[in-house]
């Protein structure tokens, strides 16, 4: 990507909130025939427009071109094991409209129709323009292809399911991510923060986020710490086969396997001895595993979502344990989550995606010339 491709020139708009032709020249130092080419693909295919006119300098008005994100909306779906969430998003990730449902996650009709709920919200718009799809997924995710890797969670869905599902309904970019991961992009605060997000939901999943790119590592398994061995070999039995797993003591569903009922059960009573119990001794033993991330980290903030994770007793037992293993100097502020991070972590990437310069270049080239 060079500076002055469409790409570049997009990126340098968009970062400086507009640009005039003449500040772009003097930054760029292109000829003002290429530049005026660019700008005019550019606003063709409706990356840019030109807004209102700048002070007058004398002479004819010169007029700020601008990223066009006028009406501009992400699909943004959210599919936890137990729990779906699809949301219309604007380009900054507020949600417009959306909707919520229970799924068992295992049930091969859940994509559909999650899918079949975004077409409908689309619909419901008015004037708006679709830049891309953000699914996240319960499992690990392939960086480079976008295919669902070690499914222990849907080991129904081929590795392809997601992005072949969407492929047939619309042609925009699509991130598929680990629903983590992403609700790590959606608490990120920029690019000075280094942030460790836990989700604990029916699972325990994980994302880092370090000067604003989140891990996903080698395989795409960066965060995936819900299968650590924090027990003896002859502990409990863990979904994936394995025994002793983070997750076979402190997710969800174990606590759901010891104690009955849904997570939103165990939310309303968790002020009841019994769950309080249980949900302590789960996050003590998340506390203490995650007391290596942290260290291996450093963050600044370890932020607890999902279901669980953002109930108070499991932040505060989280803390603790924080503190009780990890020197004072490397204590991260430990706090809850918010709802709708991942929708919001979603849209950001589907955004940084579709806005990519080498994305922008690749558009533009594959569009019919003008006549
Ligand atoms: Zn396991």
């Amino acid at each position: 990507m060079s500076a002055t491709s469409h790409g570049g020139l997009l990126a340098l708009v968009r970062e400086h909130g507009g640009l005039s032709r003449q500040q772009m020249l003097d930054v760029t130092g292109m000829s003002r025939g290429t530049l005026v080419a660019r700008l005019d693909a550019l606003a063709r295919l409706g990356y840019i427009y030109e807004a209102e006119a700048l002070a007058p300098t004398g002479g004819r008005p010169a007029r700020r071109v601008r990223f066009d994100d006028r009406g501009r909306v992400v699909l943004a779906v959210d599919l936890g094991q137990t729990h779906a969430r699809v949301a219309v998003t604007d380009l900054a990730g507020r949600e417009l409209r959306g909707s919520a449902s229970d799924v068992q996650i295992a049930d091969p009709g859940v994509l559909a129709a999650a899918l079949d709920s975004g077409a409908a919200l689309l619909a419901g718009g008015r004037g708006e323009r679709l830049v891309g799809v953000g699914i996240g997924v319960p499992a690990a995710v392939d960086p480079a292809s976008g295919t669902v890797v070690h499914p222990t969670t849907i080991p129904g869905w081929a590795p392809g399911a997601v992005r072949d599902a969407v492929r047939e309904r619309w042609t925009v970019p699509l991130v598929v991510e680990n629903d983590a991961r992403a609700g790590a992009v959606g608490e990120s605060r920029g690019p000075d923060e280094t942030l460790v997000h836990v989700k604990l939901s029916m699972g325990i999943g994980c994302g880092i986020v370090v000067g604003g790119e989140v891990l996903r590592g080698a395989a795409g398994l960066a965060g995936d710490i819900g299968h650590v061995r924090v027990g003896p070999a002859t502990g409990p039995l863990c979904r994936c086969g394995r025994r002793g797993c983070l997750a076979a003591y402190a997710s969800g569903r174990a606590l759901l396997e010891r104690l009955g009922g849904s997570l939103g059960d165990l939310v309303a009573a968790q002020f009841d001895p019994t769950v309080a119990a249980a949900l302590t001794e789960a996050a003590d033993v998340l506390g203490t595993a995650l007391a290596t991330t942290v260290t291996t980290v450093n963050p600044h903030r370890l932020v607890l979502g999902g279901t669980l994770g953002p109930l108070p007793l499991v932040v505060e037992r989280v803390r603790r344990q924080i503190h009780e293993t990890v020197t004072e100097r490397a204590w991260p502020v430990v706090e809850a989550g918010t709802s709708g991070a991942t929708v919001t972590g979603l849209a950001r990437l589907v955004v940084a995606a579709a806005y990519a310069p080498e994305a922008v270049d690749a558009a533009v080239a594959a569009a019919p010339r003008p006549p």
